[in-house]
Parts: structure tokens; C-alpha cells; sequence
């Protein structure tokens, strides 16, 4: 990975928790978050599949409030990641009293800061209800919805509203229950676990998908949810489609059925606008209407990549000192519309990027040098011209030290087809891709 790549998307981040399938990592913020989801999720996870010898899923998670400082970070006391691999008996007093954990609440989180429109507004009243009369009504409520719909959120604003009054809450993503329940057992306290969780008044548990397919997790979950709901106390469930379709266990679907369950859709126009102007209030920023709307009328239907979008223009106004025009929002966004760059590449700026990526220089790359390494070089030089700029083969033999047609011709169909066997050059083209498309056009 190239040097900028590195220092401007990974340096910041932080390994938060691996249970066997799923790595998740701490980004500093929003902006970074959406960026490695969708440029970087693939190479970082090809490279933790090559350590771990096994297949792994990567999620990215904020760890401090993007718009507000001041605010605590949302990441788990302790990683489960140096938990398990350290020595236990290293591990502070403090940390085995904690040892199960409800996770801090994002004070962000809460019922006001979340814009209702005809896409939410149902699990919006399921959800506020549930706060206002905990146990009562609706129990337990299954939320379920597509990534960045805002499940997260409601959760966390129903765990927010029960804070304030005092009442005593688990809130945790199911890879922190998973964790929990499957170190009580291996360390013999499976007793001060079900003391703990018998002892809440509400348990909140986000992305109930991922115990999916772990038998000993499901099976801690059902009993804790049965001593739980039998004892009056709420239950509020999140997860990324229908009970049903899901991959849990039959009894476990048949549960989350048993009480309310609502999902989110995506926001139309109107909310998309609705819950920008709310985000610009809360990032303190000033943007003329036109710029929301461009990025309101963006094909994206998720929220957190609104956000993302919001957070992109934001930064690049910032790095640019530019006023935030709809100009300005339209190149912010650029790359993010397309997978590939929309405007032609100039030639050298492809062949840099090239010769970078491979530690040679341009002049090398127009040169004789036929070795292994360098051809390789030159042949996805020529690739990534016919795809990225506006060059005919002919023209980009010329802009290679004056090669032949048909030679690039070749090397176009020869980097296709090493691209559909070779993952290791798929992922060096594709970083040389994020790294032609974060350049400034
Ligand atoms: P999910 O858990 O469904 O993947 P999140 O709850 O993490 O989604 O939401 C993603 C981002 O979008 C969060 O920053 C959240 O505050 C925001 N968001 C989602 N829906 C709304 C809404 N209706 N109003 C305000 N913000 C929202
Ligand atoms: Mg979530």
C-alpha cells in the first residue's frame, strides 16, 4: 500500500474486537469509516485473511464523535482482541470485575437528533414507546434494517432515554455478548454472567445477526432473553433482516417474532434533506441549501453515507480554504459517484501513480527494461491508461516511450486475464485506482 494511502486511512485506526469471523476496526472518524468500507474493506481484509489463515469479515466503527470532540469515544474498555491474546493473568483487578460489560452509550444517540419520515416513523414510535413504558408494550421489539438505517441509533437512543432515568441497562453488539458468554464459560463464571444479565432492567442488543451460526452464543442468548422477558424486563433486539430470513436459530426467530417487529427503510428525498440540515446543525457548519441537495439527490439511500458525503465535502472545503459551492460539493464527491474516475486521467499522473505503486520511476517505465518486474509495471501502466484516460491504444504506446499498438492491445488483455486469477495484482491495481481517484483532479 502506498505511503499517502497508509498515513491518510490506516494510521488512525485500531483493531477493537476479533471474534473468529469479524474484525472490527476503530477509525477516527465518519469520513474515514466510509472511505476503508469502500475502497480498502477488500485489500485490509485479504491482508487479515493471510495472517489468520482463515476467511475474515472486516467492519469499520467509529471511535470518536466525528462532530463533537469532546466526546467520550464509543469503543469498548477493553479489546477483546489483547484480552484474549494476553495473558489473563496480566489483566487488571479493574478489568475482571468488568468483565462483563454493557457498552458505553454514544450521547449522540438519542430520540431528538433522529429525523422521523415516512421510512422510520414506525420504528420510531415502536421504539420511543418501548423507552417510555420498558417491558410494558412491546416486548421484546425486533428492529431490523439495512447497514446505516439508523438500528444503531434507535437502540442506543432507547438505552440513552432509560439512562437518564435512572433505570440499570445492558446495551451490547452481539460479538460483545458472544464474548462474554463464551469467556464466562472457559474461565467457569457462566454464574456471574447470568448474574449480570439477570440483573439489568433492559437488555439492548445490536446486530443479533452475527451469533448467527454459533451454537454455544445462541444458546446463552435464548436463555438469558427467556430469564430476562420472563422477568418483565424490555428487550430490544437489532439485526439486518426479518427474524425469519435470518440465519438464527428457529427458537430464537420464534422469540424475536413473538413481540413487535419493525423495520427501517430507506429515507426518501424529503428525510435525506430533513436529516442533513440536522447533521450541518450539529456539525456547526454553514452549507447553502443547493449543496445539500446535491448530496440529498445522491443515489445512495444509506444514512451513513450521507453522513460520509456531508463529512467529505466538509473536509474538502477545509483543505482547500474553497467556499462550499455546488462546484465544490459535485468534485468532493467525485470519486464517490463512480467506482472508476469520471473525468480522463492525465497520462503522466497514471503512469506515476503506476511507477509508485511498483517502487520504479516514469523513465523507467518509457525505457528498454524488459525485466519481470518492470514489464509487469509497464503492461498495467498501459492497462489502467486505456481505462482511465481518454487515450486510443496507439496513443498509449506513444506516452510509454513510443511503444506499438498492438503491444499495448496485448498488455490490456494480458492484465484482464491475470486480474481474474491473481487477487495479489488485483488488489495493487485497485489500490493504484484509490490512489488515482483521491488525487484532486
Ligand atoms: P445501522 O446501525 O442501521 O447500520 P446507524 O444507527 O449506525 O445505522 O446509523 C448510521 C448513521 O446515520 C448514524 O450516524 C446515525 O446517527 C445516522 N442516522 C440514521 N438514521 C438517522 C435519522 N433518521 N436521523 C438522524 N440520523 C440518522
Ligand atoms: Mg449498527
Amino acid at each position: 500500500m502506498p505511503r499517502p494511502n497508509f498515513e491518510t486511512w490506516l494510521k488512525g485506526t485500531q483493531a477493537l474486537r476479533f471474534d473468529d469471523e469479524t474484525l472490527v476496526i476503530g477509525t477516527e472518524n465518519a469520513f474515514a469509516a466510509t472511505m476503508l468500507e469502500e475502497r480498502l474493506a477488500a485489500t485490509i481484509s485479504r491482508a487479515v485473511e493471510r495472517i489468520a489463515g482463515q476467511p475474515v469479515t472486516v467492519r469499520f466503527e467509529v471511535i470518536a464523535d466525528p462532530a463533537n470532540p469532546t466526546v467520550p469515544a464509543t469503543r469498548e474498555p477493553t479489546s477483546e482482541l489483547q484480552a484474549d491474546s494476553s495473558n489473563r493473568s496480566s489483566r487488571s483487578d479493574l478489568e475482571r470485575e468488568s468483565q462483563f460489560g454493557s457498552l458505553p452509550l454514544n450521547p449522540r444517540y438519542t430520540f431528538d437528533e433522529f429525523v422521523v419520515g415516512p421510512s422510520n416513523e414506525l420504528a420510531h414510535a415502536a421504539a420511543t414507546r418501548a423507552a417510555a413504558e420498558p417491558g410494558r408494550v412491546y416486548n421484546p421489539l425486533y428492529l431490523y434494517a439495512g447497514v446505516g438505517l439508523g438500528k444503531t441509533h434507535l437502540l442506543q437512543a432507547i438505552g440513552n432515554e432509560l439512562k437518564s432515568r435512572g433505570m440499570h441497562l445492558i446495551y451490547v453488539s452481539s460479538e460483545r455478548f458472544t464474548n462474554d458468554y463464551i469467556r464466562s464459560i472457559q474461565d467457569g463464571t457462566t454464574e456471574q454472567f447470568r448474574a449480570f444479565y439477570r440483573g439489568a432492567d433492559a437488555l439492548l442488543v445490536d446486530d443479533i445477526q452475527f451469533i448467527a451460526g454459533k451454537a454455544q452464543t445462541q444458546e446463552g442468548f435464548f436463555h438469558t432473553f427467556n430469564e430476562l422477558h420472563m422477568g418483565g424486563k424490555q428487550v430490544v433486539v437489532t439485526g439486518d433482516e426479518p427474524a425469519r430470513q435470518s440465519l438464527l436459530e428457529e427458537r430464537i426467530q420464534s422469540r424475536l417474532e413473538g413481540g413487535l417487529v419493525v423495520d427501517i427503510q430507506p429515507p426518501d428525498y424529503e428525510t435525506r434533506t430533513a436529516i442533513l440540515r440536522e447533521k450541518v446543525k450539529v456539525m456547526q457548519v454553514q452549507l447553502p441549501g443547493d449543496v445539500l441537495d446535491v448530496v440529498a439527490s445522491r443515489p445512495s439511500s444509506n444514512v451513513r453515507e450521507l453522513e460520509g458525503s456531508l463529512n467529505r465535502i466538509v473536509a474538502y472545503a477545509q483543505m482547500t480554504g474553497a467556499p462550499v459551492t455546488v462546484e465544490v460539493a459535485r468534485k468532493a464527491l467525485g470519486d464517490l459517484l463512480n467506482t472508476r474516475p469520471e473525468a480522463p486521467r492525465t497520462p503522466s499522473a497514471v503512469i506515476n501513480a503506476v511507477s509508485e505503486q511498483f517502487g520504479t520511476d516514469s523513465e523507467t517505465l518509457k525505457g528498454p527494461r524488459r525485466t519481470k518486474e518492470v514489464s509487469l509495471a509497464r503492461h498495467v501502466a498501459m492497462y489502467l491508461l486505456r481505462e482511465t484516460s481518454a487515450l486510443s491504444s496507439p496513443q498509449v504506446g506513444l506516452a510509454l516511450g513510443g511503444r506499438d499498438h498492438s503491444t499495448v492491445l496485448y498488455a490490456q488483455k494480458k492484465v484482464e486475464e491475470l486480474i481474474e486469477t491473481d487477487p495479489e495484482l488485483r488488489s495493487v491495481i485497485a489500490t493504484i485506482r484509490q490512489r488515482l481517484a483521491s488525487q484532486p483532479r
